[in-house]
């Protein structure tokens, strides 16, 4: 039996009775709300990781942490100025419209608000309608929206600080695991090859640059990333993925290797791979 559980017809079917436009319409306001609570996610989450750091190496090392470190957690405390610690009211806190109505400042001590709130908001929704205008409302339309929120944190948290969360990529890789048993994608034996195959593409690369260079040169997250990929897309898909984030890490690394002139320069890689994954799921029949 290849599927543990044996689905409807139906299941393959539009999850609800939308017309392509309303989907669309829908999907991309979702997309701009949930973008909000992605920026949370960008600036928290490295926060909670570097705190769970510390305590570990209290625990393990006895190195003293700071007793003045606030806990956060992605729901609280409330959102609030990193300047002047102002909370930021809900009609402060509109996706896109509020950073416009204030003027790119915080009311409070004026400094300028990052253009990256609003450019992600922005790029949420427009991802988010470009998976509705491909998968309409299906389960596919609904693990791809999530699959695509995971990408814009990644490659946000990666291009600032130079890794990817097990916390995000793994229950991932399980999310779309377990959907393949539903049926979504690709059938589980296709989503656990595809995995392996995206995982282990770029260990060996790894591998091999580091007993030729004796330096790492790409970090566990890509590998676990790509098995996500290679997961939804099938293990044939994982080598389009390398290409198309090859040519991409490439756009990204010459300006700064032309500038830093070192091959030294730590480039982020994460960015490439979830572009390069996103277009391939969009755009290539899988
Ligand atoms: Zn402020």
């Amino acid at each position: 039996m290849d599927q543990l559980f044996e689905l409807p017809d139906v299941y393959h079917l539009a999850l609800l009775s939308l017309t392509k436009t309303e989907t669309i319409i829908i999907f991309a306001f979702l997309g701009l709300i949930i973008g909000s609570f992605l920026n949370v996610v960008i600036y928290r989450l490295p926060k909670m990781i570097h705190s769970h750091w510390h305590e570990q190496a209290h625990d393990f090392l006895e190195i003293p942490i700071k007793p003045d470190e606030e806990k956060i957690s992605l729901l609280w405390p409330p959102s609030y100025c990193p300047q002047c610690q102002h909370k930021i009211r809900f009609f402060e806190n509109i996706p896109v419209i509020s950073w416009l109505l204030l003027r790119r400042k915080c009311s409070a001590c004026q400094i300028n608000i990052p253009i990256r709130y609003p450019a992600v908001e922005i790029i949420s929704a427009l991802l988010s309608a470009f998976v509705a205008y491909r998968f309409g409302p299906s389960a596919e339309g609904l693990l791809m929206l999530v699959v695509t929120f995971h990408l814009i944190i990644i490659t946000a948290i990666d291009l600032d600080h130079q890794i990817i969360p097990d916390s995000l990529v793994l229950p991932l890789l399980w999310l779309v695991l377990i959907c393949s048993v539903l049926g979504v994608f690709q059938p589980p034996s296709a989503a656990i090859m595809g995995a392996v195959v995206g995982y282990l593409c770029l260990w060996s690369i790894s591998k091999t640059y580091k007993l030729i260079r004796h330096v790492d040169g790409m970090g566990h997250g890509d590998f676990k990333l790509l098995a996500v990929l290679g997961a939804i897309c099938g293990w044939q898909s994982v080598f389009i993925i390398v290409a198309v984030s090859a040519f991409i890490g490439l756009a990204f690394a010459l300006p700064l290797l032309l500038k830093k002139t070192s091959m030294q320069t730590a480039i982020p890689f994460g960015p490439a791979l979830a572009i390069a994954g996103w277009i391939t799921i969009i755009f290539v029949p899988l």
